[in-house]
């Protein structure tokens, strides 16, 4: 497998960045870790003409920033959350998802932007950024806007970035939220993409569900908010019934499909189990 030819520009700052992706439209592409394009391109998948390095533009950083959250930049990569040490704690659950990606090879180079602008329906770190309110700055050539998380995909490959759009980086708010996590099922114990995996971040207090969000991932063209879910819980007592409850629920928000990982029916079941014990690891827990 030969990588097609293609021309090859590494701009020094985010405005050079958008002008080149202007300037090429459609024939250019971002490049960051590489460990999706150049995959891509080496099967005849994706052919750009141009390839763009964000390889200059710093956006390498996480750091927590008071009164606006931790700002994760967009080409810090998965073996930088799970190293970070801002992360551990209120964060855990964000490295441990990292963590439960791939291997070490790819966690090494691939990044956080790349993970996000693919909307690869099994992607693992939206669900859990979704569970946390996270939010995402773009940067164009006509200035730069923030985006949720869960309102970042459209489809299959699809996001609301245009042309000329780079992810800087990923903020996730302060939280008030007691405990997070993020549950993955695949096929091997690692270097598997996801079959099915549920984040959830819930608030309890003497045992009473404040508040809950639940994101399910590659049971959809894009991630899910399991909304009913999360409302169903709001303002009841924890209970083993309850949390079993919740995750008929939750796979009842889910529209998965058919392929050569999993059925439809066996993703929809994974679900229901999967939001329960997500759910019972992050109350008793924490952030984990
Ligand atoms: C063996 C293997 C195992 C994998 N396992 C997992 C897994 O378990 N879980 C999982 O979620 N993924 C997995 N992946 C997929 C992939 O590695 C990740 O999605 C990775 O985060 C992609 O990041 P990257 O920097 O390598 O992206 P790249 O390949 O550089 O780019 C991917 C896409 O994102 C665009 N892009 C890159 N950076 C930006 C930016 N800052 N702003 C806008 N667009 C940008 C590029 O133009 C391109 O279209 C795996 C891949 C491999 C090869």
């Amino acid at each position: 497998m030969y990588l097609p030819d293609f021309e090859y520009y590494a701009p020094e700052n985010i405005a050079e960045a958008c002008k080149l992706l202007t300037q090429f439209g459609e024939k250019a592409k971002l490049l960051s870790g590489g460990t999706d394009i150049i995959i891509k391109m080496k099967k005849e998948v994706l052919a750009p003409e141009v390839l763009i390095s964000t390889k200059n533009l710093g956006m390498k950083e996480i750091e927590y920033v008071p009164g606006k959250g931790v700002v994760i930049g967009a080409r810090a990569t998965h073996n930088d959350l799970v190293k970070s040490e801002v992360l551990q704690g209120k964060y855990a659950s964000v490295s441990n998802a990292a963590k439960q990606m791939a291997h070490n090879q790819v966690r090494n180079v691939g990044t956080v932007g790349g993970n996000i602008s693919n909307a690869v329906p099994s992607a693992d770190l939206p669900p859990i950024f979704i569970s946390l309110n996270a939010t995402v700055k773009l940067v164009g050539s006509n200035g730069e806007r923030t985006v949720a998380m869960e309102d970042l995909f459209t489809g299959p490959g699809k996001t609301v970035l245009a042309q000329d759009e780079i992810i800087t980086e990923v903020v996730i708010p302060d939280q008030e939220m007691t405990g997070s996590t993020y549950i993955k099922f695949g096929l091997r114990k690692s270097g598997a993409l996801a079959v099915v995996g549920v984040a959830v971040a819930v608030q309890v207090e003497n045992n009473v569900i404040k508040d809950a969000r639940v994101a399910l991932g590659a049971v959809a063209p894009t991630p899910v908010r399991a909304k009913k879910t999360e409302e169903f819980l709001k303002g009841k007592t924890v209970s083993d019934e309850l949390l079993a409850e919740a995750g008929v629920i939750a796979s009842g928000e889910c529209k998965p499909i058919s392929d050569i990982r999993a059925s439809a029916e066996y993703r929809t079941d994974l679900v229901r189990i999967f939001t329960k014990r997500a759910l019972r690891k992050a109350i008793d827990e924490g952030h984990v």
